[in-house]
């Protein structure tokens, strides 16, 4: 029928859309999908990427606005394209949404300027001095021109000696493209030639080996059946595990590809990086939200033009546009962190297996403490199990005892019990160094009224604020809420009747500074992180022996090698317990053994104290006896008895709303249409357990299935005829960690 029909591409536009409209493409336009190009929506202008599949066919093409611009971006690749489409389906967030996770470096999609370098000519410099020697060596050793700040850096020299020398006709200016001034891959030739690389242990040399068979085999993948190559590396700290997937890296930059490596927090890997600029002699891309825009735009370049052969990121890295990915690592696989909890709410740990076996290439998970999750993909033959034993070089899994609070004479405000004191005594004594750990940020959880019994409470949120005292306020973990610390009870006027309840770190600090006043003391905890520079800062005083207790919050718990540490005090091991989530026990006893893994990595052996009001717990039992393997089938089975993650599936859905009447009436409209059926159960609609959060009511639905129901589809089918009113907002989370 339609005889000259115009051609037509369907583009996907980075905002909450949930496909790709059609549009016409004007007449010496040339797209294919993936590209990058600029279309008219509404009545503006945005950026969009070129999908795949051909227009709907159905719309008067009288009616088709065309394409407004070709940009020259990189186009999206297919393999990027896919795993959009798959995050979308995955999580239920709408794809043009996912789509803004990959586009997020808007000026990255402009034309780059031009760039310049610096080249040798074929006239010798005279006389040759010997800094101008170091220059042409510089560029000798790159193959390809170097940016002006490299060549400094590499040839050791000051400006001023190019100046001349580009004067005097030795060296020229070219134009490099933007593409080459890092020219990692013959850094990285330097530094293998030149650096001593670990000897392996035989128990690493085999995991090695295994794993350079699978990078080996890559090409293969995406065709056989040998897809999903997935490892989990499981080892506990300080076994070597970081050692070994270097190795699995360095097999991957050799044959051309890139690596990215995933971390839970970016804040905290400063002394990953130069470990890995040591091992690698070049210094990975780091991307997290925080970047800057520039750094955006240069990294998300670098990584799509393939100059970026390393990335080290938090979970929205997993969205760039890599030239050639190669390999993913997941480094604590475990961590909670993982688990994005706002926008689209995705699991970077799942969404990175994704990702590689979409791309046919091999993922790696690494942990002292797997998740249950990727354990039991181990037992469904999903991941190959790779278990190194001990600690690297012999050093000894810390002594751990379990202190009785009960049999301890501790009263109400006071939190280090008389075994802890004494421990903490002899290691001062010695020149070592303690860590305290309580997972509290501020002073005092709960401010409470002496006299009516009124908790102070957030107005926006249906939580107690926590005391800060080192910034003098009440302030709300949830909202950002602050208020300054009250002489009078709110509820009852009563004057200076508030009293802290329960310890922070803060209140820990000053309980030791009053039983060791000679001491040294540091507190670590996100809120006092004063940025990165400042937590930096810390570390290094503890890794100059300036600190002689460390009282920290789970940003401690994690990476951190400190060699005069020798005692860990968890001040309270029942904290995450009581917790009413699924994963509790298991979120407690990793943490724990996090901590309680920072001591004792050296030839000092570490100790660890734990004080519990419930010795007997499972957890605190497990940790005990160091019985990773025990406390894993007990949590199995009681999860696999309740149909619980990874046996069967969750997905929850929040309603929330400013106004409290709209969101019961939301509840009401998706209450007529409930799904029911065999092999699941829709609970709800329930008040949350923070019925009030930010200032908005709300109400949850949540979705138990078994594994064999498609809970997506049952969700979508459900929510596809339900109208709520546009003030009324609907998350679903498919997978969620977090139930309050
Ligand atoms: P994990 O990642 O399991 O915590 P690491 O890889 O960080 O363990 O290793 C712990 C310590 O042992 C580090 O200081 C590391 O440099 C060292 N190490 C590990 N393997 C070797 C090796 N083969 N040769 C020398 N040192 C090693
Ligand atoms: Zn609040």
């Amino acid at each position: 029928m339609n005889v000259s029909k115009k051609p037509q591409v369907r583009v996907l536009v980075p905002l909450a859309v949930p496909k790709a409209y059609s549009y016409a493409v004007p007449e010496g336009m040339i797209l294919a999908p993936g590209d990058v190009v600029r279309v008219p929506l509404a009545s503006r202008v945005c950026v969009g990427v070129v999908w795949d599949g051909t227009g709907d066919g159905n719309i008067d093409e009288k009616r088709l606005r065309p394409v407004r611009e070709h940009l020259p971006a990189r186009p999206l690749s297919k393999e990027l394209r896919t795993f959009i489409e798959f995050v979308s389906n995955y999580t239920l967030h709408p794809l043009g949404t996912v789509l803004r996770l990959a586009l997020s470096a808007p000026d990255a999609l402009k034309p780059p300027p031009k760039r310049f370098g610096y080249a040798a000519t074929e006239t010798m410099p005279k006389p040759m001095t010997q800094a101008r020697k170091r220059v042409l060596e510089a560029l000798g050793q790159a193959g390809v021109p170097l940016e002006q700040n490299l060549l400094l850096e590499r040839a050791q020299v000051r400006a001023e000696v190019l100046r001349t020398m580009v004067k005097a006709g030795w060296l020229q200016k070219v134009e490099t493209g933007g593409a080459s001034e890092t020219a990692p891959c013959d850094a990285y030739q330097l530094v293998r030639e030149k650096s001593v690389l670990p000897s392996l242990s035989s128990d690493q040399e085999s995991i090695v080996s295994v794993l350079r068979e699978a990078l080996k085999h890559e090409d293969g993948w995406g065709r056989g059946g040998a897809r999903g190559n997935g490892f989990l590396l499981d080892g506990v700290t300080g076994s070597g595990k970081t050692e070994v997937y270097f190795e699995a890296i360095a097999s991957v930059l050799e044959a051309g590809r890139q690596v990215l490596v995933l971390l839970p927090e970016i804040a905290l890997t400063e002394q990953f990086l130069k470990r890995f600029t040591a091992r690698f002699g070049i210094e990975p891309l780091v991307w997290h939200s925080g970047l800057t825009r520039a750094r955006r735009r240069d990294g998300w370049r670098a990584v799509s033009n393939g100059s970026a052969r390393m990335v080290v990121g938090a979970r929205s890295a997993l969205f760039l546009p890599f030239e050639a990915l190669g390999l993913i690592v997941v480094d604590e696989e475990h961590e909670q962190a993982f688990k994005q909890d706002d926008g689209v709410l995705y699991h970077a740990r799942d969404m990175a297996v994704a990702r590689a076996w979409l791309g046919g290439f091999p993922v790696l998970l690494s942990s002292a403490t797997p998740s249950l999750e990727s354990l039991e993909n181990v037992e469904r033959g999903r991941l190959q199990h790779l278990r190194l034993g001990e600690r690297f070089g012999g050093a000894s899994q810390p002594d751990i005892s379990v202190i009785d609070l009960r049999g301890e004479s501790t009263d109400s405000s006071h939190w280090l019990g008389e075994s802890l004191v004494s421990l903490m005594r002899e290691t001062l004594e010695s020149g070592d160094q303690s860590l305290l750990f309580l997972n509290r940020r501020g002073y005092a959880p709960v401010s409470l009224c002496r006299a009516c019994g009124e908790r102070i409470t957030c107005p926006n949120c249906d939580v107690w604020l926590v005391e800060h005292r080192s910034r003098n306020g009440l302030l709300c973990h949830h909202c950002g809420y602050r208020r300054a610390l009250l002489l009078e009870c709110p509820a009852c006027g009563e004057k200076e009747s508030l009293v802290a309840c329960g310890p922070g770190v803060e209140r820990i600090a000053e309980e030791t500074a009053a039983l060791f006043p000679q001491a040294r003391i540091e507190i670590l905890s996100s809120d006092k992180v004063f940025g990165a520079r400042g937590y930096q800062g810390a570390i290094e005083r503890i890794l100059e022996r300036e600190v002689d207790i460390i009282i920290g919050t789970q940003i401690i718990a994690k990476g951190h090698h400190f060699p005069h540490l020798t005692l860990v005090g968890i001040i309270d091991a029942d904290i995450g317990l009581g917790n009413a989530d699924l994963r509790a026990s298991e979120r407690s006893y990793q943490l724990l053994h996090q901590v309680i893994g920072r001591c004792g990595r050296e030839e000092r052996p570490g100790r660890a104290l734990l004080q519990t009001w419930m010795p007997e717990h499972p957890v605190i039992q497990a940790l005990a006896r160091g019985d990773r393997d025990g406390f894993i089938e007990q949590e199995r089975f009681s999860r696999e008895r309740a149909g619980l993650p990874p046996f069967g599936r969750l997905v929850a859905l929040i309603l929330s709303d400013t106004d409290e009447q709209r969101v019961r009436d939301a509840t009401r409209v998706l209450s007529k249409t409930l799904p029911k059926g065999d092999g699941f159960v829709l609970l709800g609609p329930a008040p949350a357990a923070l019925y009030r959060l930010r200032g908005k009511f709300r109400y949850r639905f949540l979705l138990r299935a078994s594994r064999s129901i498609d809970a997506q589809k049952l969700i979508t089918d459900w929510l596809a005829g339900a109208r709520l009113s546009s003030g009324t907002r609907l998350v679903v989370d498919v997978d969620p960690y977090w139930f309050g």
